[in-house]
């Protein structure tokens, strides 16, 4: 670890604002701004022995060890040995852990109602040779499918049905049977969950959602704390050249300063919504693990410290729902979730996610709550013409 990951005398026992907005400051430098700019570097001065920290740019950059340092700080509070890898785009970080710890002849279980660009991950491990596994989120399925397995992937809460898995009951029982487990964290975020204190291996995201939170840059990262795990990780990332560009990093690192304050309103927003949507006339078949009666509720509530801002409905038809989409006057049309904008769309308008013609994902934004409701209850009360 080199001098200027090191942060100002550690964030562990302070609040998850205070973390956020300390997160990943390097130690102050009279002169020097407190978040250091973005350095632009394709290569650094480097005579005699080539040793790092910082060689060549798509190895190594200032910006992203410090981003870096901050992802590690909130995924795994006080703990030295996390080290965090940041990619280009979530893609790229579940890419590089699939692929630098999977070879021919293993097997791995994947998510059956996860990310919409799982089921091409599943066709590019399986034309190498790596025998795929699924099991659905919910219910302990994966329980049945574990032998033999090299790694465990599970997305919880899962984008888009928001089903939530027991981390640490699934945690032992693949490593009772020597495999490794992966949990992507993109929709709790780590201020939402912490997967590497429920035991997993590896805590993969992607950044673009509500971590970053502006929906203006992609970002991925994996977080973990096996060095040889992550070193295969690391060399990954090297071959591949997915790496992240300093302006990204430096953006994301300068919006995680506004995690708490943006996960707060738009969390609590999420459930001011969820619950005025619960209680619409029309059975709307709300989903949104921070509902009390939600199935999700019982297994979130002992793993999660936020269930995020995401919540998700059904309307009887495909018309109804573009009417509804239509009829919005707050909420943009538009997929990705997290931002400070809210977004909804019609999930099934892309194929490939098992969900109803008229299921609709909505993420909550940071407009006021009120305003949001009404908007909404609107354009319900709108389309049901
Ligand atoms: C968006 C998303 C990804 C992919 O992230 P990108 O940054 O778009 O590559 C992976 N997993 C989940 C759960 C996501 O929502």
């Amino acid at each position: 670890m080199n001098d200027s990951a090191n942060t100002t005398g550690g964030t562990r026992g302070l609040g998850d604002g205070t973390r956020a907005v300390r997160a990943g400051l390097p130690e102050p430098v009279k002169h020097e701004p407190t978040l250091p700019g973005p350095v632009f570097a394709a290569h650094f001065h480097l005579p005699g022995d080539p040793t790092g920290p910082y060689t060549y740019g798509r190895d190594e950059n200032p910006t992203w060890t410090h981003l870096e340092q901050a992802i590690s700080e909130l995924e795994a509070p006080g703990r030295d040995d996390v080290e965090t890898l940041v990619f280009a785009s979530g893609m790229a970080a579940i890419s590089a852990v699939a692929f630098s710890q999977l070879s021919a002849g293993d097997a791995v279980v994947l998510p059956s109602d996860g990310y919409q660009v799982l089921p091409l991950v599943r066709a590019q491990l399986e034309a190498y040779g790596i025998e795929v596994r699924t099991a659905p989120t919910g219910g302990d399925a994966q329980l049945g499918v574990l032998d033999g397995a090299k790694l465990l992937w599970i997305e919880t809460p899962s984008n888009p049905g928001l089903d939530v898995c027991d981390v640490r009951r699934l945690v032992e029982a693949a490593h009772a049977r020597g495999a490794l487990v992966a949990v992507d964290n993109t929709l709790a975020t780590p201020l939402g969950q912490r997967p590497l204190e429920l035991g997993a291996d590896f805590s993969v995201a992607s950044g673009t959602k509500q971590l970053t939170g502006h929906g203006d840059i992609l970002l991925g990262y994996v977080a973990g704390r096996d060095r040889t795990a992550m070193a295969a990780v690391r060399r990954w990332r090297k071959i591949v050249g997915a790496i992240p560009g300093p302006m990204e990093a430096w953006l994301a690192h300068r919006s995680i300063a506004t995690l708490e304050l943006r996960a707060e309103r738009q969390n609590a927003s999420a459930l001011t919504v969820a619950e005025a949507l619960r209680d619409w006339p029309e059975d709307l078949k709300v989903r949104y693990p921070g509902l009390p009666s939600d199935p999700s509720y019982k297994i979130a509530s002992e793993q999660m410290h936020r269930y995020g801002c995401v919540v998700s409905f059904t309307l009887p038809t495909r018309e109804r729902a573009d009417r509804f989409l239509d009829a919005l006057r707050l909420v943009d049309d538009a997929t990705s979730f997290g931002g400070v904008r809210s977004t909804a769309e019609r999930r099934g308008r892309w194929g490939g996610d098992a969900v109803a013609e008229g299921f609709i994902r909505l993420s909550v934004g940071a407009e006021n709550p009120n305003d949001l409701v009404a908007d909404v209850l609107s354009a319900l009360h709108e389309s049901a013409k």
